[in-house]
């Protein structure tokens, strides 16, 4: 069915019932201004379920301009989800609104799709079609799949480089894509870095209103354009359905939602939210009106659990709370009772205990879980007590590859390992350089016996397969490095740089 006689059927339903609910009242030849290039930023799909997923555009035929380049009215645009790549076989079409008020993003929640399937979809407005995307629907409840395969992603600093790696992620064969956070960097974007101020790596700059550090929906909204018009950005969100949660940089540096003691924050964090909310294939419930809940599960059958945490929100300034209450008890709650064999939980900030101060004495970075002790020693004793399968954390934000037994205490090297983490190193984040990677290695991890790997001069993603026996982590990592590990080139090939294997029922990763 082409979009075409969708467009028929839909009207002819419409003869009936109101064309204005299926329409939006707009009367034919009304799109007849809209500028050509709407789908400038791409598409992308989320949150896959047994029976259905999140559809994502956001019409912006000029993303760096205030407003995308749209006129300030309501927009209706057509959807449709395919069995095939040529949209021969549409099982599921609709129409949506797209709204001034949301930057005329578009949000479908599509259901009554068939359990671990790969769809095609796309969007139609005024006789222009989207690009195509493909997305993935979870496994059915009590199903059995052979394996999952899933990448995590997370800190993409524009500026400090390019997106190579999603390139080389689309072309993987993938359920899911997890973003653990710092999609976007709120700093200001500057002239070309150097070796003593590294900094800015692409070839061109963005138009000034682009540059300067986000404060207003505007400016979010601007700062979210200029990343979403990435090639290969977009190619990695067209390739599979990811699931996303915020980290600081979305918003501001180090942020605390549970206290933060700035009285002109709450109005940043409303507008961070919202182009947030505008730019992701978020469901409903992370809609800022409705509540802004980022915390949410993903389950595949009897295979596979994802946690997905929202450790910005609700987290206290200094030594407190992490998750908050409520979250707390949710994410509990979820590991012990889950039906799956491996029970992931996205902590996003390391986990593990890392102290920067070599020989006697501790130093940690209190923006990390090493800053909420007392909440990381309940979860891991919950997790303990509980008996959770196979629990493992997957984090970000460091910039750096890690793989971390997650002891009971960390003091002990000889108590009990709870649980595994890896973490990621970023997208295009810089790193260390190589004569800092090679002294953390030296001075830290003789003092940390629990961190099995610590790499943080590449800049990659990481890679998961996990079947009933095993998860395996291949760290990714992109060949083409700047003084900080950045990417200087779009073209940057990508290699294997370690590989490690968490057997079934045995906690901590042995490399492979
Ligand atoms: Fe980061
Ligand atoms: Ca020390």
């Amino acid at each position: 069915m082409d979009f075409a006689v969708t467009r028929r059927r839909l009207l002819a339903a419409a003869g009936a019932g109101g064309v204005a609910a299926l329409t939006g009242a707009r009367p034919a030849g009304a799109y007849a201004r809209l500028p050509a290039e709407l789908f400038a930023l791409g598409v992308a799909s989320g949150d896959p379920t047994p029976d259905g997923v999140v559809l994502w555009t956001r019409l912006a035929p000029r993303p760096l301009e205030p407003g995308g380049g749209m006129p300030a009215r309501l927009v209706t645009v057509q959807w449709q989800v395919a069995e095939d790549e040529r949209f021969a076989r549409v099982v599921r079409h609709g129409v949506s609104t797209a709204r001034p008020e949301a930057a005329h993003s578009v949000h479908v929640e599509v259901g009554g799709l068939a359990p671990a399937r790969e769809y095609h979809y796309r969007f139609r407005v005024d006789g222009r079609i989207s690009p195509a995307g493909r997305t993935r629907t979870a496994t059915a409840a009590g199903a059995t799949p052979d394996a999952l395969r899933f990448a995590v992603a997370s800190c993409q600093d524009w500026q400090n480089g390019y997106y190579a790696g999603y390139r080389h992620m689309a072309e993987e064969d993938l359920d899911l894509v997890l973003h653990l956070g710092d999609y976007i960097y709120e700093g200001e974007i500057t002239a070309a870095g150097t070796p003593d101020t590294p900094g800015y790596v692409r070839a061109e700059l963005p138009p000034e209103p682009v540059r300067a550090e986000p404060y207003t929906l505007e400016q979010y909204r601007l700062r979210h354009a200029l990343y979403k018009t990435d090639p290969q950005l977009q190619q990695a969100h067209a390739a599979a359905p990811w699931a996303l949660t915020w980290d600081d940089h979305e918003v501001a540096p180090n942020w605390a939602g549970g206290d933060d003691p700035d009285p002109a924050f709450p109005a940043r964090l409303a507008a961070a939210r919202q182009a947030y909310y505008e730019h992701l294939p978020l469901r409903r419930a992370a809609r800022p009106g409705t509540g802004f809940r980022l915390y949410r599960r993903l389950t595949f059958g009897d295979l596979l659990r994802v946690n997905i945490t929202d450790t910005r929100s609700y987290r206290s300034t200094a030594a407190g709370e992490m998750l908050g209450a409520a979250q707390e008890s949710w994410l509990v709650d979820g590991l012990t009772r889950s039906p799956a064999r491996w029970n992931v939980t996205t902590a996003q900030v390391l986990m593990a205990q890392l102290d920067y101060l070599p020989g006697p004495g501790r130093s940690f970075s209190t923006d990390k879980w090493d800053g909420f002790p007392a909440s990381r020693q309940r979860l891991l004793t919950a997790i303990a007590a509980g008996g959770v399968r196979n629990p493992v954390m997957l984090s970000g934000d460091i910039h750096t590859n890690l793989v971390n037994d997650l002891r009971i205490d960390f003091e002990d090297p000889d108590s009990a390992t709870v649980a595994t983490e890896f973490t990621g190193a970023a997208i295009a984040s810089r790193g260390a350089t190589p004569e800092e990677e090679a002294g953390m290695v030296a001075l830290l991890l003789p003092e940390s016996p629990h961190i099995r790997f610590f790499e943080g001069y590449h800049r990659g993603y990481l890679r998961c397969r996990v079947d009933r026996d095993s998860w395996r982590t291949d760290i990714r990592a992109l060949d083409t490095q700047g003084w900080r590990g950045q990417v200087t080139s779009p073209d940057a090939g990508i290699r294997t740089l370690a590989s490690f294997v968490v057997e079934d029922g045995r906690p901590g990763a042995v490399r492979v």
